[in-house]
């Protein structure tokens, strides 16, 4: 039976030596509590999490990694890895102890003969599809282009090209990482296999990637955008959404949402009103585009937005209504389907939602995402249809309990028809159980291969896989 080390010593009370060493060491930059620029740099992206770590360390290198990890150890501190620190339950900080910051740790090279891309540990998606969009090519990804490559890559990464190439995971071709032990390796299909398993779906668990390299895909514009019914309609607008994309191409893509249309850039008369609607994107030939959007138009959208638009511009349609520092409170499940039961739901908690940010989303994880083996990353759920999640969003604090119970309700009433698990990403600290529960059957190897890496749980502040 391993022993782990449960009690962390806190930064405040390490010797002030032991810091100026380590000070000495690091060519990024050291944040303390004292420190002006500090409650700038220990914000996240979600304001109802609120942490005050004891030093934040902005690596400039792989060597402030090997530093940063290598003082955390010896020093028995709590370590928190800080990708794009929009993780909705913040584990991107921690209290009291080291946050190893890799926002310094940004680079985008593409590789035009390979169609590679290799990204730095830090870097967001906006400066990912920036680059790549240049030479024509694009990285499946989420839907919010501030979110960190970092944090959506290791937990599996859903968005709009999931259904052609399949999630973030299944474009990932090697990572280089900073293990527990301060050692420096390269993973992928050929070298450190376990590892290289293992962090395609396992998140931070297993070190700290400070570079990925993805497949890249011939992308350039794409034919997207809102299509919008009142509410009331959702259980007919459901039902036809399940079956029209069953039967669609890869190539089109669309995500199922219950939300309130918050203000501009929509039309007045929409605004702060209750709809469910599908956010399109279509990534095949932009010829057969308005062909393909002829069963959605003939559904009659009370409003409706589609039409060609750059990939990164679909990216980024959403940035300017989720800023950061809103309150945010998640809960998610995997659905197989989409029946009359589920939606009723829908059109009941859809009737209510509190705040004109809350909303919910389906995005579809079948098409090549759902034909990838259940065993062939730690996501297990490649049968599931869907990968839902409920978001209660305001940006005033005193709303946080309403926008909290609104979606706690929502879930409840759908989870006895999910999968089961959740996509780990979209889902805040709902303990062991739920961890086991979304892995499925690869829990188990997930265990063993943290405990050969990691043994003692050095990287814990994250969906926690205990080493076996
Ligand atoms: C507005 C919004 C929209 C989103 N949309 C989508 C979406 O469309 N699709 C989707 O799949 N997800 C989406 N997400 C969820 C997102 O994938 C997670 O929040 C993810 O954790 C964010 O990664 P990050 O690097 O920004 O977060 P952080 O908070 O910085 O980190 C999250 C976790 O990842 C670890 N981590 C981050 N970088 C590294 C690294 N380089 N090496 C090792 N560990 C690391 C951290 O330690 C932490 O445990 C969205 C989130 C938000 C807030």
């Amino acid at each position: 039976m391993l022993e782990l080390v449960e009690d962390f010593i806190l930064v405040k009370d390490l010797k002030k030596s032991v810091i100026e060493e380590f000070a000495a060491k690091v060519r990024g930059k050291i944040i303390f509590p004292e420190d002006a620029e500090y409650d700038d740099a220990r914000k996240l992206y979600n304001a109802m999490i609120d942490k005050h770590p004891g030093v934040i360390v902005k690596c400039a290198d792989v060597a402030d990694v090997i530093y940063a990890v290598n003082f955390g150890r010896e020093n028995h501190l709590a370590v928190a890895v800080r990708g794009g620190g929009h993780n909705g339950g913040g584990l991107g900080s921690c209290e009291g102890g080291l946050v190893i910051d890799l926002s310094g740790l940004k680079f985008v090279r593409v590789n035009t003969d390979k169609k590679t891309v290799q990204v730095g540990g830090g870097n967001v998606w906006a400066e990912v599809d920036h680059a790549t969009h240049a030479f024509g090519l694009a990285v499946p990804a989420g839907i919010i282009s501030s979110t960190g490559v970092g944090g959506l890559t290791l937990g599996g990464g859903v968005g709009y090209l999931a259904r052609k190439y399949g999630l973030t995971i299944d474009n990932l071709l090697e990572a280089d990482m900073v293990l527990a032990d301060g050692s420096f390796v390269t993973v992928n299909a050929t070298k450190n296999e376990d590892l290289f398993w293992a962090i395609r779906g396992g998140g931070g668990n297993f070190g700290i990637v400070t570079s990925f390299t993805f497949q890249a895909h011939p992308v350039t514009n794409v034919f997207g955008g809102p299509t919008l019914w009142p509410i009331e309609k959702t259980n007919e607008i459901m039902k036809w959404y399940h079956e029209f994309l069953s039967n669609a191409p890869d190539e089109l893509n669309g995500f199922f949402a219950t939300l309130v249309i918050p203000g501009p850039p929509f039309p007045a008369h929409l605004h702060n009103k209750q709809f469910c609607g599908i956010i399109w994107c279509y990534s095949g030939d932009l010829d057969k585009a308005k062909e393909i959007f002829k069963p959605i138009m003939a559904m009659n959208p009370l409003f409706e937005h589609v039409g060609v638009m750059p990939y990164p511009a679909m990216q980024q349609l959403f940035d300017g209504l989720f800023p950061p520092g809103l309150q945010w409170y998640w809960r998610a499940d995997f659905f197989n389907e989409l029946n009359a039961d589920i939606s009723g739901k829908h059109l009941e908690f859809g009737s209510k939602i509190p705040t004109p940010l809350s909303q919910m989303h389906l995005y579809p994880v079948s098409g090549a995402a759902g034909r990838v083996k259940k065993d062939a990353t730690p996501w297990a759920y490649r049968d599931a249809k869907y990968a839902g999640v409920i978001v209660g969003v305001d940006p005033d604090p005193s709303n946080a309990t309403k926008i909290t119970k609104w979606c706690k309700d929502y879930w409840e009433a759908l989870h006895p028809f999910s999968s089961g698990g959740a996509y780990l990403n979209f889902i805040m600290n709902e303990g062991q159980d739920r961890i086991k529960a979304s892995y499925k059957h690869n829990y188990d190897r997930l265990t063993k291969i943290k405990r050969k890496y990691d043994p003692e749980n050095f990287f814990r502040i994250n969906q926690n896989i205990l080493p076996s």
